[in-house]
């Protein structure tokens, strides 16, 4: 299809329907969503029940602006949130998406340090993650290609260690890494000026710059002791982690945290709308007051509020949550046996049902492709020619190098689907050494 959409590339298959795990394209060709998209189709694609509520809600009233009207649905919505969120006397703020969410996090930290006349502006966070597109969640990111365009409008933000459990360089791993880690993010807000620091930001389970990769049990206790101690506010993005997709509520549960600030996305609206949520503490509301000075034309919107209850209805009454950490351990195992003796799997992680596979070109020492060989894209070529849609994540390494994908299909997949997504994806790596065997080798 040519035309006027600023697209990505000619050659995309054109999307006719979609039902539970499967998409479908105009010439009939049969995809299972192993991605869930961006790992954001929770409850599956085509549920009728979250289809009604958004049109029910449209006919009834679309769109008032949030700084006139609230709605029975948003407040019937946020109030179903705080039971499910895992941070205290929770006052959501619903956006139009991740970005927006960490946005609105961000100005938050600010105006709840400036509401205690404390004149706050660093945010630290750590290196290789992602946080988002716009400007501000960029800096806080530290994927370095993302970055590299745009750096003369970043800059603000400072990044610390991210924990890789397989490549994890501190002597004497696993014991204690989680203090190392600490000592490291506390360096940081030392030679920022701990009194400049406002939040550290940090994904419960690493996702789209690392695939899934899990931190040790003592990681997260370990970081926000050092936060807490320097006043620093906490925010946890959980616009990949949250609703149900490592296999708890939302990724702090599995870490004991509470966490000052959340954002969420992806799950929270299913795909079903652009939804995203940030998320504060009933004491952070509260400092805040009336100073937050902030805004967007669609936010807290009611149609946006009928479909995240509707979404979060679903996978309440489905168990979804539970049928997550199921089907995810499921396919982790499934994935380590199938995988085992392939020369280029280099590791396989995860939580619920966000799983990474990680390639490198020497299993032995972990060391990454050349990014020249573009294998994650070849990967995911092969495999939708299988027909089978996975998420890639280069550049998972080091920032630059580094070649994986990241699984995370919708929360409904059954454990034939599972055993499905590992028989295509097992071929598709089997094909891509049998294609670029020689390409793939130093
Ligand atoms: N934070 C995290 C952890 C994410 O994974 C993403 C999206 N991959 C974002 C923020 C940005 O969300 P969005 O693309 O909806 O703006």
């Amino acid at each position: 299809m040519a035309g006027h959409v600023f697209a990505r590339g000619a050659g995309l298959p054109t999307v006719a329907r979609a039902r539970g795990v499967e998409v479908v394209d105009t010439d009939g060709r049969r995809y299972l969503d192993a991605s869930g998209g961006a790992l954001v189709v929770g409850v599956g694609h085509g549920v009728a029940e979250v289809v009604e509520a958004a049109a029910e809600q449209a006919a009834r009233v679309a769109y008032v602006h949030g700084t006139v009207f609230t709605s029975e649905v948003l407040e019937t919505y946020a109030d179903e949130l705080a039971a499910v969120l895992p941070v205290d006397d929770a006052r959501t703020y619903p956006v139009s998406g991740g970005s927006e969410a960490v946005e609105t996090a961000l100005k938050m930290a600010r105006a709840y340090h400036l509401a205690r006349g404390q004149d706050r502006s660093v945010v630290v966070g750590r290196v290789h993650s992602y946080h988002g597109n716009s400007l501000g969640a960029l800096d806080v990111s530290g994927r370095a290609r993302l970055r590299a365009p745009y750096l003369p409008w970043l800059g603000r933000a400072v990044h610390t260690s991210t924990p890789q459990e397989h490549r994890c360089p501190f002597p004497g791993h696993p014991d204690g890494c989680g203090a190392r880690h600490a000592e490291l993010l506390e360096q940081t807000i030392l030679r920022a000026g701990p009194d400049r620091v406002a939040a550290f930001v940090a994904e419960p389970v690493a996702g789209a710059g690392l695939a899934a990769c899990v931190p040790p049990p003592d990681y997260w206790p370990a970081v926000v002791e050092v936060c807490r101690r320097h006043g620093v506010l906490v925010v946890a993005d959980e616009v990949m982690t949250g609703f149900g997709r490592t296999g708890s509520w939302f990724g702090c549960e599995a870490e004991g945290v509470r966490p000052d600030l959340l954002t969420a996305g992806k799950v929270a609206g299913s795909g079903y709308w652009p939804l995203g949520l940030a998320v504060a503490s009933g004491q952070v509301h509260d400092t805040i007051g009336t100073g937050l000075v902030h805004g967007f034309t669609s936010s807290h919107h009611a149609v946006g509020a009928a479909t995240g209850l509707a979404v979060l209805r679903h996978l309440r009454e489905h168990d979804l949550v539970t049928a997550s950490r199921e089907r995810g351990a499921q396919l982790l195992t499934l994935l380590r046996e199938r995988l085992a003796e392939h020369p280029w799997v280099g590791d396989v992680r995860g939580r619920g049902l966000m799983v990474g596979v990680e390639l490198v070109a020497d299993r032995s020492t972990l060391e990454p492709f050349d990014p020249g060989l573009r294998l994650t894209e070849r990967l995911v070529a092969g495999a939708r020619e299988l027909g089978l849609l996975v998420y890639p994540a280069a550049g998972c390494a080091d920032g630059t190098r580094g070649d994986a994908v990241l699984l995370g299909p919708p929360l409904v997949i059954t454990a034939a689907e599972v055993a499905e997504v590992v028989d295509r994806l097992g071929r598709a790596l089997d094909r891509l050494l049998v294609t670029s065997g020689a390409a793939g080798r130093r």
